[in-house]
């Protein structure tokens, strides 16, 4: 990552960052997680102490009132992708920026006292269910429905490939609350661990980030009252998800390019500094290049 971009603030936020990270993601917290299928809450409440997570909460709900300024953001993946930590980066992500952005751009007044204050310290961990066993990029196939019942909606289907599914507290998902598949015909509610009818599912096993949960939901005759629609509007989950969606291509695009930057480095230091056939590779710099350039070993 192009470093000039970063200030001093900048810099210094990095510096916590890596604090918090030596601290809580050792190598033995990184096997549990992994054995575990999970980040453990209490990590996830020490990120928000740490104000690592909640970047975007603005400061009147307790959060550290970043939304204007993605680089902070930008420096929890880097940091937390090149030392290993992928699962922590994508926990992190997930609650900054799947979860929280709906709440701070569209929620009302009283969803934002309710859940923001507790995003921002971990103590409410949030996820986005879109996609369903039967429907993936072409979201208008969705099955799961919100029928209109008096004081509310009774929710209806299943979810999959759903990150941190498991852990959340509060799911953003996206249901049908109309007919046909017309943009107007879809919402997104606020569904509650603990509510009757709604079930976390089994963790799904991934060829990578082990660390961190993925589930599929299922959702049973779930009564979600009226004050859970994102927003308060019905009919506007399409343009929530279209308006919110690019911030996790954003995201996804630091996190690759962290990774790639990381998986650079660690293939340089690991092939210059090994001995082999009698000899190290030797390499020389091109100036203003970060990187060595390898030549072969002339014979
Ligand atoms: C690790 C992981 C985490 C995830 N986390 C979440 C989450 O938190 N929340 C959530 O809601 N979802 C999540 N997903 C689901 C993800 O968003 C979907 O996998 C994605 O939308 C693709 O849907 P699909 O898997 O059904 O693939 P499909 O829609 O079946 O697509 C399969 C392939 O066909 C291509 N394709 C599809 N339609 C067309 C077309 N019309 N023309 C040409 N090519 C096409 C696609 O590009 C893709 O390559 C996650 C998935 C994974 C793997």
């Amino acid at each position: 990552m192009d470093r000039e971009i970063y200030d001093e603030d900048h810099e210094a936020f990095r510096d916590v960052v890596k604090e918090f990270i030596k601290r809580y993601a050792t190598n033995e917290k990184r096997e549990q997680w992994d054995a575990d299928g999970e980040i453990d809450r209490a990590t996830m409440l020490a990120a928000g102490e740490a104000g690592i997570i909640g970047l975007s909460v603005p400061e009147e709900f307790g959060g550290a009132g970043m939304l204007q300024d993605y680089r902070f953001r930008a420096i929890v993946l880097e940091e937390t992708i090149q030392s290993g930590n992928g699962s922590l980066a994508g926990a992190f992500g997930i609650q900054d920026d799947l979860a929280v952005p709906y709440l701070v751009h569209m929620g009302t007044d009283a969803q934002k006292q309710k859940w923001l204050p507790k995003m921002a310290t971990g103590e409410v961990l949030g996820a986005l269910a879109m996609t369903e066993p039967g429907a993936g990029s072409d979201l208008r196939g969705i099955k799961t429905t919100a029928k209109k019942v008096d004081g509310g909606y009774l929710v209806n289907g299943a979810k999959t490939f759903i990150s941190s599914g498991k852990t959340a507290d509060v799911v953003v998902t996206f249901v049908k609350t109309g007919e046909g598949n017309r943009p107007d015909a879809f919402s997104l509610v606020l569904i509650e661990d603990g509510m009757e009818g709604f079930d976390h599912g089994k963790k799904l096993n991934k060829v990578g980030f082990h660390g961190w949960d993925t589930a599929e939901l299922s959702f049973t005759d779930v009564f979600v009252p009226e004050e859970n629609l994102i927003g308060g509007v019905e009919g506007k989950g399409f343009i929530q998800l279209m308006m919110n969606l690019p911030l996790e291509r954003l995201s996804i695009g630091v996190a690759a390019a962290a990774a790639g930057e990381a998986a650079l480095k660690w293939t340089l230091d690991y092939t210059l500094s090994r001995d082999a056939f009698g000899s190290r590779s030797r390499t020389s710099r091109t100036p203003g290049s970060r990187w060595p350039t390898w030549r072969p070993r002339s014979t």
